[in-house]
């Protein structure tokens, strides 16, 4: 594998800083930055929706620490570190949770191997691979020396399947989840262009035009991605109406271009 700086593209935008840029971070480069602008400029409330993607997050980590009980995760796409990460949030319900992150970006990687370190009593580990390889993960010592796959796990996979392509992105998912023990749940967002098909459709094709192509689910194909798994309430809804807090008051549907779930598997 090639070292971490030639792998470091600054000529073409990449989507973890791109996403970084958008909300307001300074981990990206001048071509980021430029795509981002771009894109906002196809829907302004880009930013809000993102927001409302990470506090989905948010809420989802911390209902299944603290409701559910879960105390391992695996976080597919992990972008650049915000705080809170998902570690933070699960470590404040019980310090002893431990997360496995996973992102395909190599300046994620970099400043993960930096930030993302956990409370001594419970741990963190980062892998570097692509969700298109699902081997890779599931066979990293990362994951091996973390999960223990006697107990449930929560799959966290947030912002990232617009980036997971049909036809594979069922299989992809389901080979995530297929090692794990019933009782896990799936934490999963999707983008979707119900809300404001022209603004965010002219987003996806501005992201697939930077060469990050792009794919928006409608309803019912969200919700297949839950089949034969236990909803938990109030099922697939976008990420803003899931179980909200006060932060949510307020926020405009038609700037949430993003569905999300959780469900258990059975
Ligand atoms: N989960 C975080 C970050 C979402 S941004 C959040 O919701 O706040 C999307 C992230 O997915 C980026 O960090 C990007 O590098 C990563 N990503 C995109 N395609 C990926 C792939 N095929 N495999 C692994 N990570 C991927």
């Amino acid at each position: 594998m090639a070292g971490l700086h030639e792998r470091i593209d600054t000529s073409t935008a990449h989507s973890a800083r791109v996403y970084d840029y958008i909300l307001g971070g300074k981990d990206h480069y001048v071509v980021d930055a430029e795509a981002g602008d771009a894109m906002c400029r196809h829907w302004p409330a880009l930013p809000v929706h993102m927001k409302e993607n990470r506090r989905f997050m948010h809420r989802a980590g911390r209902f299944l620490a603290q409701e559910r009980g879960v105390r391992q995760f695996l976080d597919i796409g992990t972008g650049l570190p915000t705080a809170p990460n998902l570690h933070e949030v699960v470590q404040e319900v019980a310090p002893e949770s431990r997360v496995v992150y996973v992102d395909n970006d190599p300046i994620v990687l970099a400043h993960a191997r930096a930030l993302l370190q956990g409370a001594s009593e419970g741990a963190t580990a980062y892998v570097d691979a692509d969700m298109h390889e699902p081997e890779a993960i599931l066979g990293s010592p990362q994951f091996r020396a973390l999960i223990d796959l006697d107990e449930p796990v929560g799959l966290m996979i947030i912002g990232v399947l617009h980036f997971i392509l049909p036809p594979d992105d069922r299989r992809l998912v389901q080979r995530l989840l297929d090692p794990l023990p019933s009782g896990s749940y799936l934490a999963m967002t999707i983008g979707t262009g119900d809300f404001a098909p022209g603004e965010v459709g002219r987003v996806a094709e501005e992201y697939t035009r930077q060469g990050m192509p792009m794919a928006l689910r409608d309803l019912r194909t969200a919700t297949s991605f839950f089949d034969g798994m236990e909803p938990v309430e109030p099922g697939v809804t976008q990420v803003h109406t899931w179980r909200p807090g006060p932060e949510q008051d307020g926020v405009d549907g038609r700037a949430i271009a993003m569905y999300g779930a959780v469900a258990r598997k059975v």
